[in-house]
């Protein structure tokens, strides 16, 4: 399935198509002119990849009351000719598909929260300093809008004792993009920001603008990480200034390492690069689709808890007849990621069925103590993978931290076999597949977490019997016990084969 995204700026617009896992197919470049000579060049650029749904991450203001019959236009705008312009209509009579809509910052900050520097956050930051400053705001695990939509670029500073400067903005004296956008730093200083590099005053105020607003930033939202860039950002010695100003106006109030020793950490620049404006246009397009789709069964879905690991979901849920009823359910992904919305096959963690490789009619057993069942229960190793991990990956790390033993993997046998299947598919959205391998070297624990009460155990078919006979077990480690007591030792991995 493919995804269209459009980055609409005041002078370019940013076309894009992506797979739903947000690799950029092809990317095109189009000057801002007018609607009428811009939107059709758009236009056939779309047509030609027929994506099943668009995403618009645009200028501002924009409506995005979905209540109102004005969803989706430009507001009152400087660039006279997009004033009131049906900006996301346009799109949706002109192809046809489901179109999601919302400021270019908050597309961003999508981004940085799904795929970049803000992942697993559930209150997270995108601000930009650029010609315009601009501000995403993603709070409790959703994008926020309210009576139109933040505009914290134009929140008002404490004028520095020696500024004199009047600001740039024709609505505030003393806003931030008034005082420290690109546009601003070039009226200040008379040159170019990008030619003022080797002007310490320059970026002294700046951090001193930029500062103050990150702070009042972190106070009102208390994000998780604040991802800041836009061109001024460009300038690499602004970061660490911004940071220490950011400090010092904190006064060591909020208490937290990622605002005091780790604010390295905490203030950061995208982690998509320059892409988190056009890939979260392709996200807003998903989720729309997904909202919209017909065979859904749901209208939507609340995060209940704000745990770390596991929170519970509801969800308004349709029945066979169309009627609403209340779903619950846990997941350890955050609301962008639950699998009903998204439809990503991407497994969360993955188990290991390894023989013990000296003597491959042993099979590697963990007997845990799990805190539901306040008592041990005989499973396979298992664990979640890390970002960008592979299951295969994740095995030989969990293994060697659950075990101390070196996973060897075994690559024979068909390939579906190794597909991500479902745990508790009315419980959780959560998946992960079966890594087939060989263990070996030495038993060792002390990789385990404080959590953790692990013993590893190696299981012949005698003991694997009393297991089942008597232990609580695991369902993946009861079936792949059944599967065990039928393999032969010559041939230990035979039932993994496509033919036969
Ligand atoms: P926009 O805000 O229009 O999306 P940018 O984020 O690229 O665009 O910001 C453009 C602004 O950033 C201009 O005012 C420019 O002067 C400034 N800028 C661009 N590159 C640099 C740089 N390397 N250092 C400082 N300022 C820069
Ligand atoms: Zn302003």
């Amino acid at each position: 399935m493919l995804l269209g995204g459009i980055e609409a700026g005041g002078t370019k617009m940013v076309c894009a198509v992506a797979t739903e896992e947000g690799r950029l197919l092809e990317r095109v470049v189009i000057p801002t002119g007018t609607p009428e000579n811009t939107i059709p060049l758009m236009l056939s650029f779309f047509k030609k990849w027929e994506p099943a749904a668009l995403g618009i991450g645009t200028f501002g203001p924009v409506n995005l009351d979905r209540k109102s019959a004005g969803y989706g236009y430009i507001m009152k705008t400087p660039k006279k000719e997009w004033a009131h312009y049906d900006l996301m209509g346009a799109f949706r009579e002109a192809l046809q598909i489901p179109v999601g809509i919302d400021t270019d910052v908050n597309a961003a900050v999508l981004a940085e929260v799904v795929w970049g520097a803000a992942r697993d956050c559930s209150t997270a930051l995108y601000i930009t300093v650029g010609t315009g400053v601009g501000v995403g705001v993603y709070c409790n695990g959703g994008l926020l809008h309210g009576l139109v939509h933040p505009e914290a670029g134009h929140i008002l500073l404490s004028r520095h004792p020696q500024d004199q400067f009047p600001g740039v903005c024709p609505f505030h004296d003393n806003c931030l993009e008034g005082l420290a956008s690109g546009p601003a730093l070039e009226k200040r200083w008379g040159r170019p920001a990008g030619e003022l590099s080797d002007r310490s005053e320059v970026w002294e105020l700046e951090a001193y603008y930029i500062g103050q607003a990150v702070t009042d930033y972190i106070l009102t939202y208390s994000p998780q990480r604040v991802v800041l860039w836009g061109g001024v950002m460009h300038q690499p010695q602004l970061f660490p200034m911004v940071r220490a100003q950011v400090q010092k106006m904190l006064g060591g109030y909020v208490q937290h390492e990622l605002a005091g020793q780790h604010i390295d950490a905490y203030i950061v620049p995208p982690g998509l690069g320059e892409d988190p404006g056009i890939l979260g246009a392709i996200l807003l397009g998903k989720h729309e689709l997904s909202n919209t789709s017909e065979t859904n069964r749901y209208k939507d879905i609340q995060r209940l808890s704000d745990n770390p690991f596991l929170n519970l979901y509801h969800m308004n849920a349709k029945n066979r007849m169309g009627r609403m009823f209340d779903y619950y359910f846990v997941s350890r992904n955050g609301e962008m990621d639950i699998k009903a919305k998204t439809h990503s096959r991407r497994p969360e963690g993955m188990a290991v069925y390894a023989l013990w490789k000296e003597n491959p009619g042993l099979l590697v057993m963990l007997r845990q103590f799990r805190y539901p069942l306040n008592d041990y229960i005989y499973e396979l190793p298992a664990g979640l993978l890390e970002d960008g991990e592979s299951a295969a990956e994740a095995a030989i790390r969990e293994m060697k931290e659950e075990t101390g033993l070196t996973l060897e993997i075994y690559e024979g046998g068909a390939e579906y076999f190794r597909n991500p299947f479902y745990l508790a598919q009315g419980l959780t959205d959560e998946s992960g597949p079966i890594v087939f391998g060989y263990a070996a070297g030495e038993i060792g624990t002390e990789g385990q977490e404080d959590g953790e009460d692990i013993a590893v155990v190696l299981v012949d078919k005698k003991e694997a019997k009393r297991i089942l006979a008597e232990e609580r077990v695991s369902m993946r480690g009861a079936y792949l016990l059944m599967q065990f007591l039928h393999a032969e030792k010559e041939q230990p991995f035979a039932f993994l084969d496509e033919e036969g």
